[in-house]
């Protein structure tokens, strides 16, 4: 599997490079995916009618050929993530595909000092087997 890095940001709705603990490293991402209803529109934010700029917080995305809308949740959760990932643990250097549905992960918050439910990316290392924990933290 060779994942195909996005050109620009436009082509995704998610994008994310980080450190994984302290040895590892991952670089996320999500294309963006046509229409469902007429399969011709790229789905995305809805523009803004007068200065054409896109509403990057809304909570819903639409199509710009038919207008079919989604709620911004049910449309991500029929994407897929596309992740390259160097293992924290084992330093493995792999690919992973996944459903970019989210999932409520338990993960300690250094910050806080407690558990704490977040979304997240979870999956297994393809060579040592351990859980990769990549949180969404969606600005
Ligand atoms: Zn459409
Ligand atoms: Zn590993």
């Amino acid at each position: 599997m060779v994942l195909k890095m996005p050109n620009s940001m436009e082509e995704c709705v998610y994008f994310t490079r980080r450190k994984l603990e302290d040895k590892g490293f991952a670089i996320a991402w999500v294309y963006r995916e046509k229409c469902p209803k007429c399969k011709k529109g790229l789905m995305g934010k809805p523009r803004d009618e007068k200065t054409g700029k896109v509403k990057i917080l809304a909570k819903e995305y639409v199509c710009p050929e038919c207008g079919y809308t989604m709620e911004k949740g049910e449309y991500e959760d029929t994407l897929t993530a596309d992740i390259q990932y160097t293992c924290p643990h084992c330093e493995y250097k792999g690919e992973h595909q996944m459903s970019f549905k989210r999932k409520k992960v338990k993960v300690f918050d250094k910050e806080e000092q407690k558990k704490k439910s977040v979304d997240a990316l979870k999956f297994k290392c393809g060579k040592c087997g351990e859980d990769i924990l990549i949180t969404k933290k969606m600005k």
